[in-house]
């Protein structure tokens, strides 16, 4: 903790704003402000740093890495300020000052170096580990381009570049003395020296990494841990600009250029894979950069190269950093000379991984050639590891040729990423419980049948720091006011809560901190999107990326479905309700964009319609991000969770709902279940195919779309006027969706699940008018929250794959 008061905090304030600007305060605008605050801040949080480095270095214990393409960070000032203990001193001070400090704050660029739930989650997890005081670092690339901003026009999204770095980055530190070299292209020579093979990478690229450090402040611990990013840069003018010394200005320029382009932009698609080589070359620099960084500073205190996998643990976020072990094995067996055994037995102990879907688009796999020409000596080892790996099946499966070659790392041309995780690997978990079982029983099932013990199941969590305590202080007040604030450091006490539950007056307070939380996301909605929203209609809230399988289009059709309803009936019974929709569609993925078109037409449509416009209105939210989300998600009634069973590993956002106290609507799909599992049947709404009927019509087939779109009258209605112009005056603007339900047999299953999605949706209304019951419900789903707190996921992946200790206590 920091301990200070407000005076001097604001004397602090005030000589940090002028050592950094050189102007008096009161000449100060906002930006200027901010970066004085940021600044000051980052004061406090160094020196714990410094703490936290030494401790470490000297300590012996181990050191969990945690590998990401993708941190979805959003914004770190006020995630400082609560852990730090500090934000309501800062307040004050900045208040007798003037300065509104919740201005300031969002004056800062989201750190947006992620695109939905698997970048959030390793966001979180950084969280949790300092905050339990694991030595947990992150490590990732510094994208110049974060995740695009998404505008909205005519309906339609915009993509435009996130430049986040315009204004500078408060909390970054530049360590151009830390550099490493990556190498690209070229080729292997290979000796025999004493007795030895040597192998000797020459001719080739030289890529400058560059690592910049961002702290991860733990709660109330005096804990600082690391998230670590590196950019691309060419390496210096003499050395190898050396090529271009006749003065060829602008070609060096050029090859500056290239070689930056590498941490130039996050590829902006979501659980799906496209063979691109710059991506191959982004997964290759931040690992080899990453891993040869912790090799040498393992080193440099001591470290008995030998005993690498008792003292760091390196964990992979999907398949994406999978060349780390590649490039372990290459440092082990290349620099450190040992033998291949000794060094795959190390690699495979420290490297653990998490895979995050079971969708076939989203599985790497890249092409033999461009692996090999991009990456020629990690090619050479990876063969070695296929070779010695594939003997071990022949003397397991023999005879079974196809399985043989089903479970190759190297087959069909290609390099299979999640094979070499897997092989590579000590540990294999899946994010719910039941997609590690579809992982086992099904994905996987050879892989689980050879190395049954690596499978293992981790729940995903979030981290209730700023998915509560920060985005929803008035209900972190009541719980504080209520049963104290235990719960902060030990989420599960929570639990604590259900005892209020029959207090008339404490669910009289939970719902007055709803409606104010929904006025603040109506002036939001009002602001952002010029749509003036009833505050205390029911919001119905569906955000997260826009994908088939999780079913936009289901909502929307239950919609249109709704509306027809109202015209036929205009005194029929319903809840007003608010529908709002949230997310960002892939360029190029053309069916997520239409979606949002779709969205936007029937929201252009309804909410112009005098009809029903005061019972039913539609919104969509541009530009979703972490800072969108923790406005959105306090000021929520209904959580959507609809995604077609067996295809959402987790989903997160379930999580953060249930924790501001909606109601869920949902497949039994990912975390759902768990969530049920938890809160009983009685504070959820399920609906929808099961996991076994999902995958038995898979693998047997038996669903006719068409049936569903001729005998259910309301079906067919809303389906056909996707393309009878009602919606939008270009009736083939929804063609390629009305395709897919009717033509396509409807992959997703949304026609098959539409009736039970309107009954559940007709019992959510039911539930609703039932005010007490409703809150009792919604205080039900905060009581049962604390185990989806990501310092459960953390600890068990500390004591469970990690072997890390786990302690406490502060430093
Ligand atoms: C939590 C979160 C997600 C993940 O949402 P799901 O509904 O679990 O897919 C995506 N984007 C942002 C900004 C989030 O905060």
């Amino acid at each position: 903790m920091v301990s200070v008061d407000k005076k001097s905090f604001k004397l602090a304030y005030i000589n940090k704003f002028l050592e950094l600007h050189g102007i008096d305060l009161k000449e100060g605008n906002n930006q200027q402000k901010y970066e004085a605050l940021a600044g000051l801040i980052r004061d406090y949080v160094s020196r714990m740093w410094l703490k936290t480095n030494k401790k470490n270095n000297k300590s012996g214990q181990k050191q969990v890495y945690y590998f990401s393409m993708e941190f979805l960070m959003g914004r770190l000032l006020g995630d400082a300020l609560l852990n730090l203990g500090i934000r309501d001193i800062c307040k004050e001070a900045l208040s007798e000052l003037n300065i509104p400090l919740e201005e300031l704050e969002n004056l800062e660029h989201d750190q947006g170096l992620g695109n939905g739930g698997l970048g959030r989650l390793a966001a979180c997890f950084l969280d949790s580990m300092a905050s339990l005081n694991i030595p947990g670092n992150g490590c990732g690339i510094r994208y110049k381009y974060g995740f695009f901003e998404q505008k909205i026009v005519d309906g339609k999204q915009v993509e435009v570049s996130d430049d986040w770095l315009k204004e500078g980055n408060a909390w970054e530190m530049r360590k151009a003395n830390k550099s490493e070299i990556v190498k690209f292209g070229g080729e292997v020579k290979v000796d025999y020296i004493n007795n030895n093979l040597t192998f000797t990478h020459v001719n080739y690229e030289p890529v400058l990494a560059i690592p910049y450090d961002t702290p991860i402040v733990g709660y109330d611990n005096d804990v600082v841990n690391t998230l670590r990013l590196w950019s691309a840069e060419a390496v210096s003018n003499e050395f190898d600009f050396s090529s271009f010394s006749r003065g060829d200005f602008l070609k060096a320029i050029e090859y500056k250029n290239s070689i930056e382009s590498i941490s130039q932009v996050l590829y902006p698609e979501d659980s799906f894979y496209k063979g691109k080589i710059l991506r191959l070359k982004q997964q290759y620099f931040f690992v080899s950069a990453g891993i040869q960084s912790i090799i040498r500073h393992f080193k440099k205190y001591g470290g008995n190269i030998e005993e690498l996998d008792e003292k760091i643990a390196i964990h992979i976020n999907d398949t994406h950093p999978t060349l780390a072990i590649p490039e372990i094995m290459r440092i082990l067996v290349d620099e450190e000379g040992l033998d291949w055994n000794v060094a795959w037995r190390i690699t495979t102990n420290t490297v653990s991984y998490t895979n995050h879907t079971i969708l076939a688009e989203a599985l790497e796999k890249w092409p033999i050639d461009m692996f090999k020409s991009l990456l020629p000596r990690i090619y050479m080892i990876v063969e070695e590891i296929n070779k010695r790996y594939c003997e071990e099946l022949w003397n397991r499966f023999q005879g079974q040729w196809q399985k043989i070659s089903d479970m190759s790392i190297i087959a069909d041309g290609q390099v299979k990423m999640a094979h070499l995780a897997i092989v590579g690997s000590h540990s294999v978990n899946g994010v719910a419980k039941l997609h590690t079982e579809i992982l086992k029983k099904k994905e996987m099932s050879n892989f689980y049948y050879l190395y049954p013990n690596k499978f293992n199941n981790k729940t995903n969590g979030i981290t209730h720091r700023r998915w509560l305590l920060k985005s929803n202080p008035k209900l972190t007040n009541l719980l504080k006011d209520t049963i104290g604030d235990s719960f902060i450091k030990h989420p599960t006490d929570l639990n604590n809560f259900q005892k209020y539950l029959s207090d008339d007056s404490v669910l009289e307070k939970l719902s007055r901190i709803k409606l104010e939380n929904k006025k603040r996301l109506a002036s939001t909605i009002l602001k952002n999107q010029k749509i003036e929203v009833d505050p205390y209609s029911i919001f119905d809230v569906q955000v997260k990326r826009i994908h088939a399988y999780k079913r936009q289009i289901l909502n929307c059709l239950r919609i249109m479905d709704l509306y027809n309803s109202l015209i036929d009936n205009p005194d029929k019974d319903i809840e007003s309700r608010t529908f709002i929709f949230a997310g960002k569609a892939a360029p190029g993925y053309y069916l997520a964009k239409n979606t949002i078109e779709l969205i936007n037409s029937i929201a252009k449509t309804i909410n112009n319609d005098s009809r029903v416009n005061n019972k039913i209105k539609v919104v969509f939210m541009e530009n979703y991000n972490v800072s969108l989300a923790e406005q959105i998600i306090p000021g929520t009634d209904l959580s959507e969770q609809i995604s077609t069973t067996t295809k959402e590993a987790s989903g997160t956002s379930n999580m953060k709902f249930m924790m501001n106290g909606a109601v869920t609507i949902a497949t039994l799909d990912g975390a759902n279940i768990e969530i049920k599992d938890e809160v009983t049947d009685e504070n959820i709404v399920i609906f929808g195919l099961t996991a076994d009927e999902v995958l038995s019509y898979y693998r047997s087939g038996g669903y006719n779309s068409s049936e569903i779109y001729n005998s259910d009258i309301r079906v067919k209605r809303v389906v056909d006027d996707l393309v009878s112009g009602r919606y939008n005056p270009d009736k083939d603007r929804f063609r390629s969706i009305y395709e897919n339900l009717v033509n396509y047999n409807d992959e997703f299953f949304v026609l098959k699940d539409f009736d039970s999605y309107v009954k559940a949706q007709n019992k959510i209304d039911m539930l609703y008018k039932d005010e007490r019951r409703w809150q009792k419900m919604c205080g039900q789903n905060i009581a049962h929250s604390g185990i989806f707190s990501s310092d459960r996921t953390i600890e068990q992946y500390a004591t469970g794959i990690w072997g890390s200790e786990v302690i406490y206590k502060n430093l």
